[in-house]
C-alpha cells in the first residue's frame, strides 16, 4: 500500500472482510450476511462467488454490501452450497469494478475464486517478475498476484499451487479460495489479519474475518485458523497444512483498539472487553478531575465506559454520531472533510455545557478531526476538554492492510504529546501506555506481551519485511 491519504474521517480505515462458506444451502445468502456484518470493514465495493457442482457464479458491485446484493433475483443467480465473499476499501487506484474481489481464473485444472485481507508487502516487486515473464494483469490488486503465482506454479494440484504462491509472498493477509473440490483459509505465517472457522446449523462450514459474521447467521464458533495454516475443507471435513513450518503469531493489536467489531471474539479475547479494560487502564494512569466521561462514537464507547467505571465519574453521551452518513459523495478536500465531521458528529450540548469533560477515543491520526470534535464540545459548552487516548501515540503507517497516511501526515510523528495537545486545542491529552494497552489484553506488562503482536504503527518494529516499501498495490 501506498500510504495515500484517502480517509475522510481523520481515521485509519481497515481494508477488506472475507468469508467462506461450504456445504450449506443458500451459500450466497450466508456470504452475503456474513459481509454485511464486516461491512465495517471496507464500505466501497463487495463481491461473492459460488460454486453450484458445476459451475461458478459471481456478483460484484461497487457500494455496501446492502446495495450490491439487495436484488433478490440476481442473489437466486448465485447457486450452489460454497461462496467465498470480500468487502473492499480501496487505498489506491480508485474504486474500479476490476479491482473488487473476489477474483475467478480458469487454469488447466479448473476455475479458482480467491479473495484476501490484508496487504503483500511485496506484491510490487513479484508482479514486475511476473509482467517481465509475460503475466497480463488486469486488476491493480495484490490478490492477482497470487493468482498469477497459482497460473505459473509447475506444481500438479492446485493445492501444491496455492502452497508454492503463497512462500513467494510476504505480507499480512488472511486469504479465503473456492475450487470445486472445496473451501481454502490461509492466514499468513504470522497472524497479522484474523481469520476464523465457524459452523453453520446444518452442517456446513463458515469462514470470515471476525465472529460477528458467524453470529448474524447463528454459526457456531470452531477456532481460529492459526497463524501460518492453510485450511482445506470438504465434504470430508477439515484438513489442515502448515505450509510454512512453526510460526509466532504477531496478531495487529490495532484490531482491539479500533477496526474490529465489538462484539467480535479476536484470538480468544472479546474485542468488547479488551476496550473497556483499556479506558479502565487509561483512568488509572491519566485520571483527572472532570464532571463527565464522553466518548467518541462509536469505538471511544467501550473505553468510555471502562474510564468511567474506574474513575467514578459520570458517562455520558456527550456526541451524537450519524450514521446515515454516506461516504462515496465525501471527496478528502480540506472544505469537505470540515464538512465531513460536522456531517458525522453532533454536540449534545445538554450533557456538556458548563462541565469539565474527558473525551475518550481510539486514536490520533493527523489530529484534524480531533480539532474539530474539541471545538465543537467547546462551542457546546464545556469549561475544559480533556483528551484521552485507548491506543500510544500512531507515529508510523502500517503497511499490513490498514490506511493509514505516510509518516509525515501523522500528527504524533512530527509533534511531541504536549505540541499535539496544543494542535488540538485540549487542556491536557493523554495515551495509554504500552504496559496499559499490554495489561487490558491480559499479560502482565509491555515485556510480557513482547514479540506477540505487531504494533508497528506505535513502535516502528515492523515484524515482516517491507520489501517493496514503495510502489505498494492496493488489497
Ligand atoms: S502496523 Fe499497526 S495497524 Fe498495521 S498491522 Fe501492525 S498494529 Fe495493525
Amino acid at each position: 500500500m501506498t500510504s495515500t491519504t484517502r480517509e475522510t474521517s481523520g481515521r485509519p480505515y481497515e481494508e477488506c472482510g472475507v468469508v467462506g462458506i461450504w456445504g450449506a444451502p443458500d451459500a450466497a445468502a450466508l456470504a452475503a450476511l456474513g459481509l454485511h456484518a464486516l461491512q465495517h470493514r471496507g464500505q466501497e465495493a463487495a463481491g461473492i462467488v459460488t460454486h453450484d457442482g458445476e459451475r461458478f457464479w459471481q456478483h460484484k458491485g461497487l457500494g455496501l454490501v446492502g446495495d450490491v446484493f439487495s436484488d433478490a433475483r440476481m442473489m437466486g443467480t448465485l447457486k450452489g452450497k460454497s461462496a467465498i465473499g470480500h468487502n473492499r476499501y480501496a487505498t489506491t487506484g480508485g474504486t474500479l469494478l476490476r479491482n473488487v474481489q473476489p477474483l475467478y481464473a480458469d487454469f488447466e485444472f479448473g476455475g479458482l475464486a480467491v479473495a484476501h485481507n490484508g496487504n503483500l508487502t511485496n506484491a510490487a516487486t513479484l508482479r514486475r517478475a511476473l509482467v517481465k515473464r509475460g503475466c497480463l494483469f488486469q486488476s491493480t490488486t495484490d490478490t492477482e498476484v497470487f493468482v498469477h503465482l497459482i497460473a505459473i506454479s509447475l506444481y500438479a494440484t492446485v493445492l501444491e499451487r496455492l502452497v508454492d504462491a503463497a512462500k513467494q509472498v510476504k505480507g499480512a493477509y488472511s486469504v479465503v479460495a473456492l475450487t470445486p473440490d472445496f473451501l481454502i483459509g490461509l492466514r499468513d505465517p504470522l497472524g497479522v489479519r484474523p481469520l476464523i472457522l465457524g459452523r453453520v446449523a446444518d452442517g456446513g462450514w463458515m469462514l470470515a474475518s471476525e465472529t460477528c459474521a458467524l453470529d448474524i447467521v447463528g454459526a457456531e464458533f470452531v477456532r481460529n485458523v492459526e497463524p501460518g495454516e492453510m485450511v482445506i475443507i470438504d465434504d470430508e471435513g477439515i484438513r489442515s497444512l502448515r505450509p510454512f513450518g512453526k510460526t509466532s503469531p504477531r496478531f495487529c493489536v490495532f484490531e482491539y483498539i479500533y477496526f474490529a467489531r465489538p462484539d467480535s471474539i479476536l484470538e480468544d479475547h472479546s474485542v468488547y472487553e479488551a476496550r473497556k479494560q483499556i479506558g479502565v487502564e487509561l483512568a488509572r494512569e491519566s485520571g483527572v478531575e472532570a464532571d463527565v466521561i464522553v466518548p467518541v462514537p462509536d469505538s471511544g464507547v467501550p473505553s468510555a465506559m471502562g474510564y468511567a467505571a474506574e474513575s467514578g465519574i459520570p458517562f455520558e453521551m456527550g456526541i451524537i454520531r450519524n450514521h446515515y452518513v454516506g461516504r462515496t459523495f465525501i471527496e478528502p478536500t480540506d472544505q469537505i472533510r470540515n464538512l465531513g465531521v460536522r456531517m458525522k458528529h453532533s454536540a449534545n450540548a445538554p450533557a456538556l455545557r458548563g462541565k469539565r469533560v474527558v473525551l475518550v477515543d481510539d486514536s490520533i491520526v493527523r489530529g484534524t478531526t480531533s480539532r474539530k470534535i474539541v471545538d465543537m464540545v467547546r462551542a457546546a459548552g464545556a469549561t475544559e476538554v480533556h483528551m484521552r487516548i485507548s491506543s500510544p501515540p500512531t507515529r508510523h503507517p502500517c503497511f499490513y492492510g490498514i490506511d493509514t497516511p505516510e509518516e509525515s501526515q501523522l500528527l504524533a510523528a512530527t509533534h511531541s504529546v504536549a505540541q499535539m495537545a496544543e494542535a488540538i486545542g485540549v487542556d491536557s491529552l493523554a495515551f495509554i501506555s504500552f504496559d496499559g494497552l499490554y495489561r487490558a489484553l491480559g499479560h502482565d506488562d509491555r515485556a510480557d506481551a513482547e514479540g506477540r503482536y505487531c504494533d508497528a504503527c506505535f513502535t516502528g518494529d515492523y515484524p515482516i519485511e517491507l520489501v517493496d516499501k514503495e510502489g505498494h498495490l492496493v488489497s
